[in-house]
Order: structure tokens, then sequence, then C-alpha cells
């Protein structure tokens, strides 16, 4: 451990040690290794992020935005010359692969740049005709608790629109994946973000939410995670009425219909599912497809499965690297059993690969019976179920049939199929003919148990203001 890396909290503008001097391991999940460690952050040192962020909310917020944006324009360019060695630490502490991880730092650069040229113009007033406008104003300060699975797109789409809104941000950056947020501070640092404007901490997880969450001075609760906890954290959040937005879980349909083009939706659907080895809260789930046409998707779709080259994610060759810790695994593990014990039939996968890192193959279930855990639990992993249907509308309540709701996606090119479909999917998001996510211009989020609030574009900025309507102004 010599020579390990080790990651520091970044409070009211210094890089320094938890208060206790305590660490967490940060593991290789390709090897299973300890490789380096991050700092853990104490009550104390909570304590002095909340007064740093608080001191300076107000210089920050009456700055004006076209300068906040510019720090964002700035701190992006930094990033962006940073990618090659930020997307190697992400994939030795992720596991995904370093195009995956290049592709993702792309995304963080945009949504800087985004948010950044676009500050002055969300931050202006706007007038409701003669008499009347509304001025947008920083809530405050910002909680943001970002997780392991997308660290530096996500940590992106939290800070960008709350820093170009004005409001200081505590970020909790995800233990197990700590140089994403750290070479993201680093960015904004460098591009002279004002000191107590952005702090960073670890620690114990629900230390932290608990301690942040019940100060005051935190007006905006912002989380990425598993449902379950987001509903603890909202709960915490109401004490003190902090606004929510909450990006939680997913376990989204693709429905194939009759006229698909599968040559179009099979190497779609598998590019899509089976990057970042499936842990992704948009990832399709459970594949619905036409009757006529169910065969030959199977075949086809258990072929792209079989041939994806599993291995070392900083391996070139490889096309889908190990899960990001054994957790992932375990809960594979738990899916596959219960399917297959409820009658369900492995098609390709399975089980864990044997040998070391965390490797969990591509997996096909058919013939799942409809009470089936992997049916409603958010797989967040490479496990796809596929079920032929019938009728439009049996697709539909099929597809509706979990307690999720972010996104779904479909293939035809049937125009009245297209607006049934759209009518008819519970999703936040739906894309048609291809397989797409989150983008810096476009507002996302969930329905039903995905959560609330959005992230991206006008919206995602909005999140972090108060619209305060005045009258009279021309009188
Ligand atoms: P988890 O729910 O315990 O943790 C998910 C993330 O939330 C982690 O980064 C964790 O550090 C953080 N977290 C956990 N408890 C917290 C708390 N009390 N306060 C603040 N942050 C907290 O589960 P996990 O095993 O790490 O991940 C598995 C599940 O999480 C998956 O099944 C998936 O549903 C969900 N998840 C979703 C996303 C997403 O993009 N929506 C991302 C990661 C994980």
């Amino acid at each position: 451990m010599s020579n390990a890396k080790s990651y520091q909290l970044f409070i009211n503008g210094k890089w320094r040690a938890g208060g206790s001097g305590a660490t967490l391991p940060v593991i290789n999940p390709a090897t299973e290794m300890v490789f380096a460690s991050v700092a853990s952050a104490t009550i104390p040192d909570l304590d002095e992020a909340l007064a740093s962020a608080e001191r300076s909310r107000k210089t920050w917020s009456l700055r004006p935005a076209k300068d906040r944006g510019e720090i964002l324009v700035a701190a992006a360019k930094i990033l962006a010359a940073k990618v090659a060695v930020a997307a190697r630490d992400l994939s030795a502490e992720q596991g995904k692969t370093i195009a995956e991880a290049t592709g993702e730092y792309a995304r963080a650069v945009e949504t800087l740049e985004w948010n950044g040229t676009h500050a002055e113009e969300l931050s202006a007033p706007s007038p409701m005709g003669p008499n009347r406008m509304i001025v947008p104003e920083a809530l405050g300060v910002v909680a943001a608790f970002t997780p392991w699975n997308y660290p530096a797109v996500l940590i992106a789409r939290k800070l960008a629109p709350a820093l170009a809104a004005g409001c200081p941000v505590i970020l909790k950056g995800a233990e197990e994946t700590p140089s994403a947020a750290v070479h993201f501070v680093e960015a904004l640092q460098e591009a002279g973000i004002p000191d107590g404007v952005v702090n960073l901490v670890f620690g114990v997880p629900v230390q932290i939410s608990r301690h942040l969450l019940s100060s005051p001075i935190v007006k905006v609760l912002t989380f990425t995670g598993s449902t379950e906890v987001g509903k603890q954290l909202a709960k915490l959040a109401a004490s003190n009425l902090q606004r929510c937005i909450l990006e939680l879980g997913g376990h989204s349909p693709v429905v194939v219909c009759g006229d698909a083009d599968l040559a179009t939706a099979i190497p779609a659907i598998s590019d899509y599912k089976f990057e970042c080895a499936g842990q992704s809260c948009n990832a399709p789930s459970r594949i619905l497809v036409a009757r006529p046409l169910y065969g030959q998707f199977l075949s086809r779709m258990a072929e792209a499965a079989r041939t994806i080259r599993i291995g070392p994610p900083d391996d070139p060759a490889t096309e889908m690297g190990p899960m990001a810790n054994a957790r992932r695994i375990e809960a594979m593990e738990r899916l596959v059993q219960d399917a297959v014990e409820r009658g369900a039939t492995v098609e390709t996968g399975g089980t864990r690969l044997d040998q070391p890192g965390f490797y969990w193959p591509p997996t096909i279930l058919t013939g799942v019976p409809k009470d089936a855990r992997v049916l409603h639990d958010e797989p967040f992993g490479p496990i796809l179920t596929v079920a032929p249907f019938d009728t439009i509308e049996e697709a539909i309540e099929e597809a509706n049939a979990t307690d999720y709701g972010l996104a779904a996606y479909f293939f035809t090119g049937a125009d009245d199929t297209k607006r049934a479909l759209i009518g008819g999917l519970s999703a936040g998001a739906l894309s048609v003919n291809y397989l797409k996510g989150v983008s810096a211009d476009a507002p996302y989020g969930g329905v039903k148990q995905s959560g609330y609030g959005y992230e991206g574009g006008e919206q995602g900025v909005r999140s972090f203001q108060s619209l305060k309507l005045v009258n009279g102004f021309g009188s």
C-alpha cells in the first residue's frame, strides 16, 4: 500500500485528511485487491463543511451568473485535459472499460460546459407581461450524494447546475469510486471556484446524510441511488423541508414490435444493456417481443450476448469489465436462483465466472414467471429477461408492471403503434428505435418509485432555484 493513492477531503478550499485520520479502502473489482484509500469525514469535518458552504453562500449567489458560468466552462476545459488519467483511475476502481470511462468523462465535460454556457440566461429575471416578472434566486447550500456506477457524469449533473444557479455544494462522493469526485473538484479549484463553494466529503454514508440533512443550513438534497435509500433521505429531508431531487432505480422495458428491424434492435439493445456491466439505472432489463419475431429475436440476442468479450477493463480488446463490487455479484446470484427455482430457463450466462474479479457474464432468462424477483427488483447488472407478447395493449401492461418508471424503449416504424406506446408507457424518458440515456440539454427524471425532480437542461438548473414572483414591477 505504500505507493497506493490516497484520496482526501476538500473543505473550505483545502485538501486534507479526516479529523480522526481514518480511511476507507478502495478495491479494484478486476482483482478484488485494495489499491487505494479514501479519507473518512468526522462530524466536526462535516460541521466545518457546512459552515464554510454557508459563509460562501451570499457572495457566490450574488456573483454575476456570467462569472459563475465562466468558471464552469474553464473547469470543463481543465477536466477535458485530464481525461486520459481520470478515465484510467475510474476504470480501475469501477470496473468499466477505459473506452466507457473516457466516454463518461466526455459527458461530464459536456455537462459542465452546457451549464456554464447557460448560467447567465437561466439566472436572468423574466418578464410576465408589462407589469410582472419572475426573479430566479439560488436556493442555498446543496447536499449532493452521488453513486459509484457513473460517478463522473452524475457528479456533473448535480454540481454544474447547482453552481450555475448560485448554490454552494457539499458533495459526498461514492467511497468506492472516489477519484471522479477528486478530479472533478480539482478542476473546479483550478478554474478558480472560491473557497467554501464546493466541499467534498467521503465517509460513512448514513452518518453523513443524517448529519447534513439535520442542518437547517442545507436547503436542497440531490441524490442518485436506490429507491430504498432515496426514501430514507427524503424522510430526513422532511424535517427541514429541504427540496429533494431523487434519481432512483429503474427496471426499463424494451418493446420489440412485429415490424421491428432486428438488425438494428439487437446491437442497440446489446450495446446499451451491457455497458458498465449493466449497472445503469436506465439500462433495459425486460425485453418484450412480438410473438412472430420471438424465436428469431431470442437466438440472435443470445448470440450477441455470448460473443461479448469479457475481460480486464484496461485491456483495449475488452467489451465488458467486471461488476463494481461483491454486492452486485450476490444480487445476480439471488435473482437468477430465485427465477430458476420458479421455473425460468437460463438461455446464456447465469453463473459467476470462475476467476478472480467480480465477473458476471451477460445473462438471458426466459419463461420467467410473473412473481419472480427479477421482474420486480432492479437487476442493476447484466441480466435480461425476454418474453413474447400478442397485442400492443398486452405489451404496455407488461412493460408497466413494475414499481419503477425511469426509462422505456421501443422498436417500430408504425406511427399509430408509436403513438400508443408513447401514451401508454409509464416512464420519465422514452427512446424510439434506438436506446439513449441522459443528455446535458434535456430534463431527465423518473415517475412512480424511480423518484422525482429533474436533472439536465433548463429544469436541471431550476431545481436549485426559487422563482420569486414580483407583481406591479412597472407601476
Ligand atoms: P445502496 O443503495 O446502499 O447505495 C447506492 C449509493 O447510495 C451508494 O453510492 C451509497 O454510498 C449511497 N448511499 C447508501 N446509503 C446512503 C445514505 N444513507 N446516505 C447517503 N448515501 C447513501 O446500494 P449499493 O449496493 O451501493 O447499490 C445497489 C443498488 O443501488 C442498486 O440495486 C441500484 O438500485 C441502486 N443504485 C442506483 C443508481 C442509479 O443510478 N439510480 C446508482 C447506484 C446504485
